[in-house]
């Protein structure tokens, strides 16, 4: 994290009212034990005027007063729960439950988020970066309305066998991508998700997958002008992750501008060049889809 004065760093905004601050906290994944919660309830009732809980998986003390500030930092710090990020930076990572909770989960997007949490946070940048990361399709952390995005996909595909075209499957597809031809199943690979939901319905055992992958997306945004992240790659390993999001890490912070939001410059900093250099560096037996 940068060294400049406590009230110049990322998780320190100051208030409507300039005499007031709101700390922010850092809490990857949005995990902290029951013993931090009741922690940070205890700071914000002696500091502050309350927690607003964010849409990034924070939480914020707000009306803080800038003589307690320092305090503030070291009781969060003590807590397990230090400041967080809101400037131009790599700021809280964000996670949904994944394989630790969630039955659709295709990997463990909690553990993958504290890693890279671990290596990327508070790293400066010319812009606000944000990594979101949904252990499947359904994408409940809207990862792709993020800079970088991270979603856990699975390829289904049938094998010879007695398809009896019952259709079973279908029913467990949202996205019509099985149609029954001539008695047997047909894929239709542009309308597949890839979410995996067809692929232990079959009771014969007609329908199997690939390992699962991560699909990763650059440029999405929220706010006033939404936009969907493009598609970078979709690869079969967290090393091969952790690899590719160094890499997009350090090509923003080289190439990006501060006055324009990621999305807004993806064309001008070269973004197709970029990707393809990166697609040409990496094992070929890594990558799903490129
Ligand atoms: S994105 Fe998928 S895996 Fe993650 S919580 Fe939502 S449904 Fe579950
Ligand atoms: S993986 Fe999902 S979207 Fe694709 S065919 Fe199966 S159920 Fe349909
Ligand atoms: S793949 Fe399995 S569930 Fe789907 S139609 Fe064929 S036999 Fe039925």
């Amino acid at each position: 994290m940068r060294k400049f004065a406590l009230h110049e760093k990322g998780g320190i905004i100051q208030e409507l009212d300039a005499t007031l601050c709101t700390v922010r906290i850092r809490i990857p994944a949005g995990i902290i034990t029951p013993k931090q919660m009741s922690g940070i309830g205890k700071i914000a009732e002696k500091f502050s005027a309350g927690v607003h809980l964010t849409t990034r998986q924070t939480a914020e003390l707000f009306h803080v007063k800038p003589e307690d500030l320092e305090k503030v930092v070291k009781a969060l710090e003590k807590n397990g729960t230090p400041l967080g990020a809101e400037k131009s930076e790599i700021v809280n990572v964000t996670a949904c439950p994944g394989t630790d909770r969630c039955k659709y989960a295709q990997f463990d997007s909690i553990a993958l988020a504290l890693a890279l949490d671990k290596k990327h946070f508070g790293r400066d940048m010319p812009i606000k970066a944000r990594i979101a990361i949904s252990a499947c399709p359904n994408s409940c952390m809207s990862e792709k309305l993020n800079e970088i995005g991270i979603t856990g996909v699975v390829r289904p595909y049938r094998i010879p066998g007695t398809c009896t075209g019952c259709g079973t499957c279908t029913h467990y597809c949202r996205e019509d991508a099985i149609a029954i031809k001539n008695g047997v199943i047909k894929l239709d690979e542009d309308a597949c998700v890839h979410c995996g939901m067809c692929i232990h319905s079959c009771p014969f055992h007609i329908i199997k997958s690939d390992p699962p992958a991560y699909h990763i997306t650059v440029g999405g945004k929220r706010g006033r002008h939404p936009k969907i992240g493009k598609h970078f790659v979709t690869v079969r390993s967290p090393e091969t992750v952790d690899l590719c999001i160094e890499k997009i890490v350090q090509w923003i912070y080289r190439r990006a501008w501060g006055d324009l939001l990621l999305p807004d410059q993806l064309d001008d900093i070269g973004f197709d060049a970029f990707r393809t250099d990166v697609i040409n560096s990496l094992p070929p037996e890594e990558i799903v889809s490129g």
